[in-house]
């Protein structure tokens, strides 16, 4: 089955997360161009596509780190339950940590993964996400860093999945009602 059939619309194409992309790698050249010492925090599975596209237009020596925190348990609905499934692979003291998210919707991740990060002894920690619903917000967080805010959509594509499907497309999309109607059943 081609991906495309399961999509209801494109919200965010290609061309425009590339351009999203441009304007973010440079702002954050600028923003960090007195820094000797960033690290670019991956959220994995979701940061994939986006921090591999962002990363090229950050003019600067950035370390690459990855953790894998757990939150949606495979459905549409947050969980709240928040667990760390693989940590940073080195010491955050006194770095400054921007962390890569694909998108932030109740803030409860990205809540417990900064002030981690902040009680290890990182210099400073800020947010660059693709995608923000501020609608879905349960904990008060402002990324720093945003490419496009969207309604209060269930999206998949570009790094987001549905039971970790879908995560390939080159584009976000809305998936139609049917594909995950009928694993709820
Ligand atoms: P938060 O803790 O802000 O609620 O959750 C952030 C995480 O929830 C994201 O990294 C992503 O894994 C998941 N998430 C939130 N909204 C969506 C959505 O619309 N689609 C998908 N596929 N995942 C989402």
């Amino acid at each position: 089955m081609n991906l495309d059939k399961a999509i209801e619309k494109v919200l965010v194409s290609a061309d425009e997360i590339n351009e999203i992309c441009k304007r973010l790698g440079k702002q954050i050249t600028e923003d960090y161009k007195d820094s000797d010492n960033l690290i670019l925090l991956g959220l994995l599975n979701g940061c994939i596509p986006f921090m591999s596209d962002l990363m090229r237009y950050v003019d600067l020596p950035v370390q690459l780190e990855f953790m894998d925190v757990s939150s949606y348990k495979g459905g549409i609905s947050s969980s709240g339950d928040i667990k760390i499934l693989m940590d940073i692979n080195t010491s955050v003291v006194d770095r400054d940590i921007l962390i890569c998210e694909d998108i932030v919707d109740t803030g409860k991740t990205l809540n417990v993964v900064a002030k981690l990060l902040l009680h290890r002894g990182a210099k400073s920690v800020e947010v660059v996400t693709l995608l923000d619903k501020p609608e879905g917000r349960v904990i008060p967080f402002e990324p720093k860093y945003i490419g496009v805010t969207i309604p209060k959509y269930f999206v998949v594509g570009y790094g987001l999945d549905f039971n970790e499907l879908y995560r390939n497309l080159p584009y976000v999309g809305v998936l139609k009602e049917h594909y995950y109607m009928k694993d709820e059943e």
